[in-house]
């Protein structure tokens, strides 16, 4: 674990925070092109014309990690073809680092730079082009001047004859079809672009345009109800936070069979499979991600932790907060679709049931506080090994769990005439915009929320390993845990394997278990169980055949040696961290939880 004290960080930052700044008017954009001319090669052609102001050099550079998902990507090994050019006359470009290219202007008042951008990764922070379609992010994409300033950036996207249309929340270029402008390269990198023929519904909340997109294979997708559900956690979300704070918002879903979602200021991207309008269970995954990223247009798109603007596009930001940015987010992905009447009580317990589940089984919440697991994300969060879970926690679910508790104890100290919303509203009022948080600024905010000191809360729940304490929020609510009988567990022997072309490989073992006890080691195959074969898809039948506590010998192979490892069987342990409204719950209990899932 990297400490704060022994880490020099780097910040170049390179570009400003979208700050309005009044210079910005005075500096000339660049204006890109982008052109398909064979969208099957999965290549974008990009033309960038750039304003020098007169200098012999410029040096331009293309981001290596885009905000919002926290390792360096190096997008830089997709461009090719790099050349630059004054008028008709070309001009020397030279690669002064992995990421940047210094352009012998010969004193030219502006100048082309032309490259091709490779673009085949489905990811919700990289490019695609195929011949039905682009979708393309700005980090990927764009090689922009290496300086300080507001500067604004225009793109004109040339359509492919069979591609009807762009969306993107970029505001368009009045007069210029599929023309756009960002008032600077943060709100360029911030908008993603989707081009060819997609599948669009639009609403309006607040006098402003929502559209609701999906683009790829689109045929089963029953758009009408998606936006009719979307339109209802719009509403659910303005409850929370009072007010909607952008000029319009686009849904953007990729139809692709893939995953993953990625939230921007007045957008977001995500992934999905033809079938997610087809069954509940897809549908409210959707639903869920939908309102996870949404609510991120408030909470870390304006509301942010201090250290994410201006954003170092070149190297690592590192971040002690994602546990609220990522975590409170999360908890109101559970939220939002109750109180927009998508999500039963049932399906709320559950979610936030499954958070605590995810804090509570991983070993590694003993051994990092979230707000290190934060700090530490480039390195282990997006950078998971077989160790990973023994060693750190996801901030995702423990800022979650969190967030449960804060709101508990907020509504419990105002007598429920607050809530966690309070002092979200609160702390968007006080550090959205330029300014961001310190996380004593946040604790200070909640604190006033609540009308009691939580420093000390805060600094034992995020800041330290202690176990959370649920007593207090249970209480409050009149739930519980629900009793788990391990009468009859299942013998249990611990570690995680896969079948490995029919050879069953270990691929993790988890501290606490037998497992880990006894020796067994990931990228051990196992062989046998007491003489008798396992075939790769067989442990779990073949375990079904003993009882807690017995004795196996385990024969594996490991590095081509074999041995034999005796193990002693655990009981599996049962799922004991589903929650339960109390048999004996009060009135007050009942109407208190009734108030958190109505949004009261
Ligand atoms: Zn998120």
């Amino acid at each position: 674990m990297i400490r704060r004290t022994l880490l020099a960080v780097a910040c170049l930052c390179t570009v400003v925070f979208s700050a309005p700044d009044l210079r910005a008017q005075a500096l000339d954009p660049i204006r890109y092109t982008l052109r398909f001319p064979a969208p099957h090669t999965h290549y974008v052609e990009v033309e960038a014309a750039i304003p020098t102001a007169g200098r012999a050099e410029v040096e331009v550079y293309m981001p290596t990690w885009t905000p919002g998902s926290y390792l360096i990507r190096e997008y830089e090994r997709n461009v090719e073809a790099v050349a630059a050019a004054a008028g008709t006359r070309p001009i020397a470009v030279a690669k002064s680092t992995k990421n940047r290219w210094k352009l012998a202007t010969g004193g030219a008042a502006n100048v082309t730079l032309r490259y091709k951008v490779y673009s085949r990764e489905m990811t919700v922070r990289n490019n695609w082009v195929e011949a039905g379609f682009a979708m393309l992010n700005g980090a990927p994409t764009f090689i922009t001047l290496v300086e300080r300033a507001a500067r604004p950036h225009e793109v004109k996207v040339e359509l492919p004859a069979a591609w009807k249309k762009v969306e993107t929340a970029l505001e368009p270029v009045a007069g210029s079809p599929n023309s756009f402008r960002a008032s600077d390269f943060d709100t360029l990198v911030d908008s993603p672009i989707i081009i060819g023929n997609p599948l669009t519904r639009e609403f309006t909340v607040d006098g402003k345009r929502h559209v609701v997109l999906f683009e790829g294979d689109t045929a089963m997708i029953e758009a009408d109800k998606a936006a009719a559900d979307v339109q209802k956690i719009v509403a659910a979300a303005k409850n929370v936070m009072g007010s909607l704070v952008y000029p319009h918002y686009h849904f953007l879903t990729m139809v692709t069979e893939s995953g993953g979602g990625l939230e921007h200021k007045n957008s977001f991207l995500g992934m999905g499979s033809r079938f997610l309008t087809r069954t509940d269970r897809a549908y409210k995954g959707w639903l869920g991600l939908i309102a996870h990223e949404y609510f991120h247009n408030w909470n870390v798109k304006r509301l942010r932790p201090v250290e994410l603007g201006p954003f170092d596009y070149e190297n690592e930001n590192y971040v002690k907060t994602l546990w609220v940015a990522e975590g409170f987010t999360d908890y109101y992905a559970d939220v939002l679709p109750k109180r927009a009447g998508i999500a039963s009580t049932d399906e709320f317990l559950d979610g936030i049931s499954a958070q605590i589940e995810q804090v509570q089984s991983v070993p590694g919440r003993l051994v990092t506080p979230v707000n290190m697991s934060s700090y530490d994300t480039w390195i282990k969060q997006y950078r998971p090994d077989e160790n990973t879970a023994n060693t750190t926690v996801n901030y995702y679910p423990k800022g979650a769990v969190i967030a449960f508790l804060l709101d508990a104890r907020i509504r419990k100290a105002t007598n429920g005439a607050r809530s966690l919303d309070t002092g979200m509203q609160w702390a968007m009022q006080r550090y959205s915009g330029d300014k961001g948080y310190t996380p004593d600024q946040f604790y200070a905010v909640m604190s006033e929320a609540a009308g009691v000191d939580l420093k000390g809360w805060f600094a034992k729940t995020a800041e330290s390993t202690d176990e959370l304490d649920y007593t207090e929020a249970l209480e409050y609510y009149g739930l519980r845990f629900r009793p788990v009988d391990t009468r009859n567990a299942r013998a249990y022997i611990g570690g995680n394997t896969r079948n490995d072309a029919g050879r069953l490989v270990i691929t993790s073992v988890r501290r606490g278990t037998p497992a880990i006890e006894a020796g067994l080691n990931v990228d051990d195959e196992i062989l046998a169980i007491d003489d008798v074969r396992v075939r790769a898809d067989g442990l779990a039948a073949r375990l079904d055949q003993y009882k807690a506590g017995d004795k196996i010998s385990v024969m594996v192979a490991r590095r081509d040696r074999v041995m034999k490892i005796d193990v002693t069987l655990g009981p599996e342990p049962g799922r004991a961290w589903r929650l339960e409204p109390l048999p004996s719950a009060t009135v007050e209990q009942t109407a208190r939880l009734a108030a958190l899932m109505d949004g009261k």
